[in-house]
C-alpha cells in the first residue's frame, strides 16, 4: 500500500493492477493523501457550481435513469428558454460564477435555440457548462463558439458490454466520439462513471479510471447506482460509497490539478457524503438552483438530494459547512489551471 500511494504521489501514474489493489483495501491513507493533493494542486476553495436542470424530457432508456423515456410515470417539465435564462441571473445575482444546464435528451432544445440561451447566459460574465448529451460534432462546435466553456458527458461505465446492456439504442462508439470531439474542441471536458452498476466489476473501475487518465479529462463526476424503483433495476443493490470515495480519490492522485465534484448521489446515499467527499480529494460542489418544483421532478434516482441555493441563506449555510472543514468558496470561475 505504502508504495503504491508513494508511486502515485511521486508520478501520478499506476498501473491496473496498483489501481485495483486500492480499491479492495482500507481506504484511510488513500483519503488522506488525495486530499492533501488536492490542497497542493487546487488548494482549499470550493467552486460551487449552479445547476439548472432545464428539462426531465428524455428520448434515451438508459437501464438506470429515473427519467427514462420509457418510465411513463413521470412528470415531465420543460422550462422555456426565457425562464432558464432567468433563473440563470437568479443564480449570477447569488453569487454563481458558474453556471450548469443540465437536461434529459430533449430534442425541443435545437442547436439554434440552445445557442441563443448559451449567448443570452455568458453575457451575464459567467462560465457556462452544458450537460445535455450526446450530440453531433457541428452542434458540439456551434455551443462552443457561442461561448459554452465547459461541457459533461458522463462514460457511465468503460465495459463496452455492460454500457451496451445498459443502454438501449445507443452507442458505445458514439459516446466516445463524443468525448473526443469535445475534447478536440477545446472544451473543459468532464466525464465519470456511476459505481456499483450491476455486473461492474472492481476490474472495469479499474480501466475507468486508466481512461480518465488517458482522455485527460478537465472534470470528473463519479456517483454510486442509486436503484430508482421505476426502472428495470428497481430490485439492484445500491453502490457503495466507500467505493465510490475511493474511485474518486485515484481519480485525484492520478489528475491531481483537475476538477472533482462531491456528487449529490454521495449525500444521497450517506448524511455528509459531500463533505466527506471534500476531505477525500474533490474541489466542487454543484448546488441547485432549478427552484423546489422542478429540482423534485427531476428524479433520477429517489430522494435526490437538493436545495435551492437561490433562496436566501443557503450560500451563507453553504460556506459556514465549508469553513467547518477549514474550507472556503473560491471566488474566481474555477477553470483547470494546469500545473
Ligand atoms: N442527458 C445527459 C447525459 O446523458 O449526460 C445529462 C443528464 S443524465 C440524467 C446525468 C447523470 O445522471 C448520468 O450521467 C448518470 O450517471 C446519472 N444517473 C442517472 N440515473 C442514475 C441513478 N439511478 N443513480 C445514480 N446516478 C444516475
Amino acid at each position: 500500500m505504502e508504495n503504491i500511494l508513494e508511486k502515485a504521489q511521486k508520478t501520478h501514474n499506476l498501473d491496473k493492477e496498483e489501481i485495483i489493489f486500492l480499491l479492495i483495501s482500507d481506504g484511510e491513507k488513500l483519503f488522506k493523501l488525495a486530499d492533501k493533493i488536492r490542497e497542493q494542486y487546487v488548494g482549499d476553495g470550493v467552486h460551487l457550481r449552479g445547476l439548472i436542470e432545464f428539462s426531465n424530457i428524455c428520448r434515451c432508456s438508459c437501464m438506470y435513469c429515473g427519467i427514462r423515456c420509457a418510465n411513463k410515470e413521470v412528470s415531465r417539465y420543460r422550462i422555456s428558454p426565457d425562464d432558464i435564462i432567468k433563473l440563470a441571473q437568479k443564480g449570477v445575482n447569488s453569487g454563481f460564477k458558474t453556471i450548469v444546464l443540465q437536461s434529459g435528451e430533449d430534442v425541443y432544445f435545437t442547436k439554434d435555440i440552445m445557442c441563443e440561451i448559451i449567448k443570452s447566459i455568458k453575457s451575464l460574465g459567467v462560465a457556462l457548462t452544458l450537460s445535455i448529451g450526446e450530440r453531433s460534432f457541428e452542434e458540439y462546435k456551434a455551443f462552443k463558439d457561442a461561448g459554452a466553456d465547459r461541457y459533461l458527458l458522463r462514460i457511465e461505465t468503460t465495459d463496452k458490454d455492460l454500457y451496451t446492456k445498459l443502454h438501449p439504442n445507443m452507442s458505445f462508439e458514439n459516446r466516445m466520439r463524443c468525448l473526443k470531439d469535445l475534447k478536440s474542441l477545446g472544451y473543459e471536458t468532464g466525464t465519470g462513471c456511476l459505481i456499483g452498476l450491476p455486473g461492474q466489476s472492481v476490474e472495469s473501475l479499474a480501466g475507468d479510471i486508466l481512461f480518465f487518465k488517458e482522455l485527460n479529462a478537465d472534470m470528473i463526476g463519479v456517483g454510486p447506482f442509486l436503484p430508482h424503483p421505476q426502472t428495470p433495476l428497481k430490485d439492484c443493490p445500491c453502490g457503495s460509497f466507500d467505493l465510490a470515495l475511493k474511485v474518486m480519490a485515484i481519480t485525484r492522485l492520478l489528475l491531481p490539478d483537475i476538477n472533482i465534484p462531491a456528487t449529490t448521489a454521495m449525500e444521497t446515499i450517506s448524511p455528509n457524503g459531500r463533505l466527506i467527499a471534500l476531505k477525500s480529494g474533490a474541489n466542487v460542489f454543484m448546488p441547485n438552483i432549478s427552484g423546489d418544483d422542478y429540482t423534485s421532478k427531476y428524479e433520477i434516482y429517489p430522494h435526490k438530494s437538493g436545495i435551492n441555493a437561490t433562496k436566501s441563506g443557503v450560500i451563507l449555510e453553504i460556506e459556514e459547512k465549508l469553513h467547518s472543514i477549514n474550507r472556503h468558496i473560491a471566488k474566481d470561475k474555477g477553470f483547470r489551471k494546469i500545473k
